[in-house]
């Protein structure tokens, strides 16, 4: 049996100073850094660190480059705008993001929630639960509620269970959904007693978050093993980040271990424009780029969507390769994966004068000519 997972975040590093027990740096640009943007790394993903400034340490270890964003906002999705209760964003027409918690496993520097991370922005006491909760019954529209956070997997077994068993009671709550980033970087998190619990509020999701090939370790392997035998369908969340995951085979090599271990990739996000993270972007181009790598060379199930989540608020937008060469009323040129172009010819468009039975038949008719 591995490591219980209170002891090994009891072992977290959260001063400076630790890094120095494996690390011969120079930590003073480190604590300026700190005292804006706190550091907390699990010691189990801080294990995970091979050398300085690889892909592990860079999405852990404060930056000083983290106070010299040009760029960048506190909120820049505007969640704050789209939140009628503490902690809820309430964006699109049938389905709420709950946030129910201010901690994680790993502080990632790169997060979106960056303002939020780490600092006590709410204070998630059962009242604030209980308004969010009340929220979402008088919303009969809301059938898919996600818990997000921070992280929820921070919390006890008793009170993740709270929350799902009072949202199961919502008869409109179709699905519900959990992100987490605990698979990656706490995995012994993941017990089976926790598992046993969730099963219980089926149909539930859970979206997990690995940006790096290194991550899928044989601990994460059993964490997401123990979440898909407990019939929960798992997702993955990766973040485009510069000098970490901006490489074709990199992001290939991520995906296909995804799948390894039961996880299906699910979004590819374009980096928010989060203060103090301007060293992580990339640009658009990049995540285009691999895409192309993907899309038709590996598994369809490997191929994640790549998303910009709108600057301002407006929400996630997909973003794909150009495959439409040209669209017209009588053919839509395309070209696939290696480049070929195919042409497939359009049925007429509907008028009312066609005879239903004419319709189904024409296209096949001007295939033949
Ligand atoms: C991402 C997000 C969701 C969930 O979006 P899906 O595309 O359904 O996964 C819901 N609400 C908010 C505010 C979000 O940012
Ligand atoms: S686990 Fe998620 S919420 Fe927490 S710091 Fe990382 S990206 Fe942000």
């Amino acid at each position: 049996m591995s490591e219980d997972w209170k002891s090994i975040l009891k072992k977290s590093i959260t001063r400076p100073e630790q890094i120095l027990e494996r690390f011969k740096i120079d930590i003073e640009p480190i604590k300026a850094v700190v005292e804006k943007y706190p550091m907390f790394i699990s010691r189990y993903y801080f294990d995970l660190i091979e050398e300085v400034d690889d892909p592990i340490w860079r999405q852990c270890i404060p930056s000083p480059l983290e106070l010299q964003d040009p760029y960048g906002y506190e909120d820049p999705l505007n969640e704050e705008g789209d939140s009628p209760v503490p902690g809820l964003v309430h964006r699109y027409p049938d389905r709420v993001l709950m946030c129910v918690s201010n901690s994680c496993a790993t502080y990632c520097r790169f997060c979106t929630r960056k303002r939020k991370v780490g600092k006590p922005a709410i204070n998630f006491t059962d009242e604030i639960y209980l308004a969010q909760i009340q929220y979402i019954r008088e919303n009969p529209s809301i059938r898919d509620v996600l818990l997000s956070g921070g992280d929820p997997f921070m919390l006890p077994d008793e009170k993740i269970e709270f929350l799902l068993k009072k949202l199961r009671a919502i008869p409109h709550v179709e699905i519900l959904r959990i992100g987490s980033r605990v698979p990656c970087t706490l995995p012994q998190r993941i017990t089976p007693k926790l598992c046993r619990m969730l099963k219980k509020y089926h149909p539930l999701y859970v979206n997990v978050h690995f940006e790096h090939p290194r991550e899928i370790t044989e601990e994460a392997e059993r964490a997401c093993g123990l979440l898909a035998d407990a019939g929960i369908p798992l997702g993955n969340q990766s973040v485009l980040l510069r000098g970490i995951n901006d490489d074709p085979e990199v992001m290939k090599s991520l995906v296909q271990k995804l799948l390894k271990i039961r996880v299906r990739p699910y979004y590819l996000f374009q980096m928010d424009l989060v203060k103090g993270t301007y060293h992580f972007r990339t640009r658009v181009e990049v995540g285009l780029k691999i895409l192309e790598n993907l899309i038709g060379k590996t598994s369809g199930l490997a191929v994640p969507r790549f998303i910009i989540d709108a600057p301002g608020g407006g929400g996630k937008i997909p973003l794909q390769p150009e495959y439409v060469l040209s669209m017209d009323d009588e053919k839509v040129v395309l070209r696939n994966y290696e480049g070929n172009i195919y042409v497939y010819p359009q049925i007429p468009r509907e008028s009312e004068e066609t005879p239903s039975t004419l319709r189904f038949h024409r296209p096949y008719a001007q295939l033949k000519r």
